[in-house]
């Protein structure tokens, strides 16, 4: 990670320095890198669940190394919760405590992973108090954890096992580096569908991807994750970032395709591209969007009016447009923001089009399944970008130290892996969602 404070509080004789002073020290997460171990060490996987076995017999197929009791001494890489049973908040005492004990060992990076059942509105108020209590548990152990180890979780829904496709998916995409800034999080699994792919390494093989706004930023990082997944990748810009454009198709091995995305024919345009240049379209990230803050009481409606066009009604436009083409298995994601979860003082006409974003793909996931795909949204936090490096270090730094247990900003990097497994077809049981890549914490932009 470039950033020099980082560096200095966890290398050589300054790590020692800062330890001395007693200074914060963020810890240099654990990014997936292709080959790399998917834990750093044994897992422990705790829970009664009449499906431990299987999870078991899963995670010993991908060569992990699996204990059902605490390990004695030595690190151990991730720490499993299958909780899918549990129906009294009495009976999250054993398991919670028994995770606690092996906490002190868990490696540099490691990972606390539950998964649980859905809490829902018309179960006994016992059942579902236990299963939103057990969140809220998760939640606050995410914040104790350190050395950049999180804990999230998977939530089945009402006929979906531990087993499904997608389930499987999402503690494997958990348990890994691609997860490095989310903390504190849930995956619904809301359905069976779902593919794991042949090669956890390329799971975007033979995929045709367009991303939007890719000419810098999270939009470029994006290209090029989804590129390295295998996906062939169509980059979407307005004209005057021409330039830019061709130079992340070039990195991708893609096609560039200059197009402002507020134009009423977009949708057209972008699969017209796709098909002529591809022969398909199989995901769409919608990722290009604008911030013009200001106070609401000194906003004018030019401020107002661009945003919420960029950011959800071109969006939504496009969207009909897919719609109608009825493209098999069309997998969507689109770009929010904890703004939009939290607010953000002079950002109403944000807030207003992300906020709007994730109540788009929650009324939009039932026309995109009809065809066998899905959209859901990513809400990245506080994000590590040209934008934010210009921001005075101290204030920086004081930001970062401000955030709970990851104790820094994320990088675009983080939020393109959460977009890539989303547009996977391993993810296809999830649909409607939003995803925060924040570390846990709801400062953003
Ligand atoms: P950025 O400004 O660096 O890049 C956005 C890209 O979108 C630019 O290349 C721009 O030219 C393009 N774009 C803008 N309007 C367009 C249009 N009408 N047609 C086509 N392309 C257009 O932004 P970023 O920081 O990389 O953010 C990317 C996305 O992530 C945005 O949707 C943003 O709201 C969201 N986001 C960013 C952060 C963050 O910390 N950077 C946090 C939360 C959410």
């Amino acid at each position: 990670m470039a950033d020099k404070y980082l560096e200095l509080v966890n290398s050589g004789f300054t790590k020692n320095l800062a330890k001395t002073l007693g200074l914060p020290r963020p810890s240099i997460l654990r990014r997936y890198e292709p080959g790399a171990p998917l834990v750093p060490g044994p897992v422990l996987l705790l829970g009664g669940s009449p499906q431990a076995q299987n999870i078991s017999d899963t995670l010993l197929g991908w060569g992990l190394d699996v204990r059902r009791h605490a390990v004695g001494e030595g690190k151990i890489g991730a720490i499993i919760l299958l909780l899918d049973e549990v129906s009294t908040p009495g009976e999250l005492s054993e398991p919670m405590l028994a995770a606690g004990h092996a906490l002190r060992q868990l490696a540099p990076g490691g990972r606390v992973v539950s998964i649980s059942r859905k809490a829902l509105a018309t179960d006994a108020p016992a059942l579902t108090a236990t299963r939103s209590g057990l969140q809220g548990s998760l939640r606050s152990l995410g914040r104790e954890l350190r050395g950049g180890a999180t804990a999230n979780g998977v939530v089945l829904g009402e006929r979906v096992d531990a087993t499904a496709p997608s389930a499987i998916a999402a503690v494997r995409f958990l348990l890994s580096g691609r997860s490095a800034y989310v903390d504190g999080q849930f995956l619904e699994v809301d359905t069976t569908d779902g593919e794991l792919p042949a090669n956890f390494e390329k799971p975007l093989a033979g995929k045709v991807a367009v991303v939007t706004g890719a000419a810098r930023g999270i939009g470029a990082a994006i290209a090029a994750t989804l590129f390295r997944d295998g996906a062939t990748v169509v980059v979407v810009d307005v004209p005057a970032a021409g330039d830019a454009l061709a130079k992340v198709a070039n990195q991708v091995a893609g096609t560039a395709l200059q197009l402002d995305i507020t134009r009423v024919d977009a949708g057209a345009v972008i699969i017209d591209h796709a098909l002529a240049r591809h022969g398909k379209l199989d995901i769409v990230v919608h990722n290009a969007g604008i911030t013009r803050d200001k106070l609401l009481a000194n906003m004018d409606a030019a401020r107002w009016d661009s945003v919420i066009a960029v950011n959800i009604e071109s969006q939504l436009r496009m969207n009909e447009t897919f719609l109608g083409a009825e493209l098999p298995g069309l997998r969507l994601v689109s770009l929010a923001s904890t703004s939009g979860i939290a607010g953000n003082r002079g950002q109403t006409n944000y807030a207003a089009s992300k906020a709007g974003v994730m109540g788009m793909v929650t009324a939009s996931a039932q026309a995109f399944a009809a065809s066998g795909g899905g959209i859901n949204a990513v809400a990245p936090g506080f994000i590590e970008t040209e934008m934010t490096a210009k921001i005075p270090v101290a204030t920086r730094t004081v930001a970062r130290m401000l955030m709970p247990s990851l104790m820094q900003g994320g990088l675009p990097l983080d939020v393109a892996e959460a977009i890539a497994f989303l547009a996977s077809d391993a993810a296809g049981g999830i649909n409607g969602q939003t995803l925060r890549v924040c570390g846990q914490s709801l400062v953003g932009a």
